[in-house]
């Protein structure tokens, strides 16, 4: 299956690092114009070092005058990768409300916000889109120290279907991507590169091993794509099987 997305302008959040830096990649090489947002000028520069056309965009979505600053000057968008997450890991009686507050601002409002600037241009343009949330197996199951994280992957695929049921009428499909653990820097730093940890979640995968970036990319463009035309509203686990355990 070929995916190709000549003459549509694409947006990737978080695209700095891990699964949104190679979905980014990605859209690229089948022909979208790409722009990326993320935190990290660095990360900005070496992509763009990388590959010449991509247009970054320098922003924090935890700030919101920012954040809609940053999304308008873009202008029209056709394809929408809300990717930037975060997880700041607390046991459940330990957790803070600033906490709370910042990874539900990543993770939900930054959505909710980025999506309504980009989705509201392509209600009048009239020209449809397609945007794809990266949720999380997290949304699905719990996991211990995980209690914003599993709350904000929660509230991200409820309003994912929200978001496929008002904005379908305008030719606007919204779907989630819900990977288990894929090693990026996200899952090092809380130590999943580590086997004792890593370990009892592995034994639940019945394909026997942890997913690999490529594959939750995969899954996005064929979301974003013309051969999703008719998926809507869904929420895809990308997990190996982990779930049927
Ligand atoms: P990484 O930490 O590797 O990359 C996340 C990217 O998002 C970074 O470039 C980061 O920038 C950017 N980002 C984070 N917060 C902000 C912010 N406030 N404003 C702008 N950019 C921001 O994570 P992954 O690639 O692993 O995760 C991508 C998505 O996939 C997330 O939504 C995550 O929840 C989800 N996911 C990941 C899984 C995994 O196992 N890795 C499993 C299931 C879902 P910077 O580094 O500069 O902060």
């Amino acid at each position: 299956m070929e995916v190709h997305f000549d003459g549509k302008r694409a947006l990737v959040t978080g695209a700095g690092k891990g699964i949104g830096r190679d979905t980014a990649k990605a859209l690229v090489k089948c022909g979208a114009e790409v722009f990326v947002l993320s935190r990290t000028q660095e990360d900005l520069d070496s992509l763009v070092q990388e590959y010449p056309g991509i247009r970054p965009v320098q922003c924090d979505l935890g700030d919101p005058v920012a954040t809609k600053a940053a999304v308008e000057s873009v202008g029209p968008i056709d394809l929408l990768v809300n990717n930037a997450g975060i997880n700041i890991p607390q046991a459940f009686l330990d957790v803070t409300l600033d906490t709370f507050d910042t990874v539900m601002n990543v993770n939900v409002r930054a959505v909710l916000q980025v999506s309504q600037i980009i989705a509201k241009g392509m209600v009048e343009r009239g020209t449809g889109g397609s945007i794809v949330n990266v949720s999380s197996l997290a949304s699905k199951i719990s996991a211990k120290a995980c209690t914003t994280y599993c709350a904000s992957k929660g509230a991200l695929d409820i309003m994912s279907k929200v978001m496929a049921l008002e904005l379908g009428p305008h030719k606007i499909r919204v779907n989630t991507v819900n990977p288990g653990i894929v090693m990026t820097n996200m899952m090092r730093k809380i130590g999943y590169d580590d086997p004792d940890k890593a370990g009892p979640f592995l034994s639940r995968i019945p394909l026997g091993k942890f997913v690999e970036v490529d594959d939750v990319v995969h899954a996005i463009l064929y979301l974003l794509s013309d051969k999703a035309a008719m998926v809507n509203g869904a929420s895809l686990p990308i997990d190996g099987g982990f779930l049927t355990s």
